[in-house]
């Protein structure tokens, strides 16, 4: 089909220096650029406004790292109307041309990858490696909804029937607004774009203020790219000023959304609403939540699971949907495990993530650090905590690490995302009542479960009910093509990303049918 075969990017090897002094230049790089004023991008114009919003460093929060012009309902009508213009247009494209400037946009973030890392780096306090990953996830959605487009980009033709021929094609919803997370603010927010883009729909964007520099590296790549004016908009902005005019304007035609369950419904509600002038149905794609548990069998590797589920609970400091948040053990396994996690997590070396010897960073921005603050409150009033690091630097967005054990089902621990490092140990008699623990929550997104038994790796694969299971791994770094990621219950709607059904969702299908 013209496009080299997908392959995943590969993860960040530390033992090659080269790639240590590309991400020590790299770093110094994005410092040097740091601070700069950041123009909303509309109709292939730069736009500036008066209102900025000033971007920090979680780890020094008097760091600077672009002052960003805040887009309003003027600058989201403008948007819009480019969007409008750029339409017919693009949507007449054909799919292989469309997938071709997603090919490109790869290239072109593949030769920035140190850089594009570096700026997670410092704007919402990423690792190293788990920058560097987030990077390679978002080439991989480029990369394999650019394949996609072109399987699904040609009219199928439907049923044998004598003396008529059909054909299914799918055609563009419309403009649709994508609205992005900081946590993978480069992967999940180009994701949502280039399937909307490649589907042949302009795109407004906006990215969520805590990385919204990092979002600005998605209008440099689509420009570089060469994609038409009006088919890509950077729209920032307050959500209090900007994010509901959004949702609600009747030329929207779909919202692509990752973020709080709290956010994602209230877009629904929104979007449900008819407003005057409005032609079609909106579409909502919402990626919320989760409330993640991992089994502990009591036959479980421990060298494995210990380490597999301290990587799901703390890396990027628990700020995953997929984060692990709730361990449930099995009696019989019970000390021996807990002992080993507490002393595993007391030794996780905290600090900034600059530094790649640390292991855990400052959480994205004050306001998730004083939510996540009162978290630890209430685990310290519902359980009894095991670990709660306070030897954290004192300057910064840093938070105890914290595990506490005691934790019941009906507990807000056990219920309740917190997306941060505050992992809940649960205790089971039984491996089905591990299972019912772990479903027991109005989320669905994902599940690990450590255990040696095929019985009950086969009972976990049918009634360990969430949309990413893991059978002997940890709960998050879901790949592209590999694992389609996403849930169901109150953890979201629509289908996985980097999957085979991801792009139906930004179409509506045709079937035309000839009498012959
Ligand atoms: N896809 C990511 C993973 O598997 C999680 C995405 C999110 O946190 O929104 O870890």
């Amino acid at each position: 089909d013209g496009l080299p075969p997908f392959v995943n990017e590969s993860m960040l090897d530390l033992t090659i220096p080269a790639n240590r002094t590309g991400f020590v230049n790299a770093i110094a790089d994005v410092r040097g650029k740091a601070g700069g004023v950041i123009p909303l991008f509309i109709g292939g114009k730069d736009v500036t406004t008066d209102d900025t919003i000033a971007s920090t460093n979680p780890a020094k929060p008097a760091e600077v790292i672009a002052r960003v012009c805040q887009g309003g309902k003027p600058e989201v009508d403008a948007a819009i109307e480019a969007a409008q213009k750029a339409f017919p247009a693009w949507r007449d494209t054909s799919p292989a041309d469309r997938a071709m400037f997603l090919h490109r946009a790869a290239d072109i973030a593949r030769r920035r990858m140190f850089e594009l890392s570096a700026w997670q780096v410092l704007e919402v306090g990423k690792q190293w490696d788990q920058a560097f990953h987030d990077v390679g996830e978002g080439i991989d959605f480029l990369d394999y909804y650019a394949h996609e487009m072109l399987r699904l980009g040609a009219p199928r033709r439907m049923g044998r029937a004598p003396g008529e021929l059909n054909h299914l094609f799918y055609q563009p919803k419309g403009i649709a607004a994508v609205i992005a997370p900081w946590n993978f603010p480069f992967a999940i927010a180009i994701g949502m774009a280039a399937a909307a883009i490649v589907t042949g729909n302009p795109v407004i964007f906006k990215p969520s203020s805590i990385a919204s520099r990092i979002g600005y590296n998605l209008t440099e790549i689509f420009r570089e790219a060469g994609l038409p004016e009006g088919v890509f908009n950077y729209v920032p902005g307050r959500s209090s000023v900007m994010g509901d005019y959004l949702v609600e304007h009747p030329q929207v035609s779909m919202i692509c959304f990752t973020g709080s369950m709290e956010v994602g419904l209230r877009i629904q509600e929104k979007a449900a609403v008819v407003q005057p002038g409005q032609m079609q149905c909106k579409r909502v794609i919402a990626e919320m939540g989760g409330k993640n548990a991992i089994i502990i069998d009591d036959d479980a590797d421990l060298d494995e699971a210990v380490l597999q589920v301290l990587n799901s609970a703390f890396g990027f400091q628990g700020q995953k949907c997929s984060a692990c948040s709730r361990v449930i053990v099995l009696d019989p396994i019970y000390d021996r495990f807990v002992e080993r996690l507490v002393k595993a997590a007391q030794a996780i070396k905290i600090g900034p993530s600059e530094d790649p010897a640390n292991y855990m960073g400052p959480v994205a921005d004050a306001s998730l650090q004083k939510n996540i603050l009162e978290y630890v409150k209430v685990a310290e009033q519902e359980g009894k905590v095991l670990v709660k690091r306070t030897d954290i630097p004192a300057e910064g967005c840093y938070v105890p690490l914290t595990i506490v054990e005691g934790i019941k089902p009906h507990h807000r621990i056990a219920q309740e995302e917190i997306f941060g490092p505050v992992l809940a140990v649960m205790r089971a008699g039984s491996f089905d009542e591990a299972l019912a623990i772990a479903n027991g929550t109005r989320f669905a997104l994902t599940g690990g479960v450590f255990s040696r038994s095929p019985e009950n790796l086969a009972k976990a694969r049918r009634d360990f009910r969430v949309g990413n299971l893991y059978l002997n791994r940890g709960s998050t770094g879901a790949m592209v093509e590999r694992q389609p990621f996403g849930g169901f219950k109150m953890s979201g709607v629509g289908s996985k990303t980097g999957g085979p059904d991801y792009l139906l969702q930004f179409m509506d299908p045709r079937c035309v049918t000839e009498n012959t």
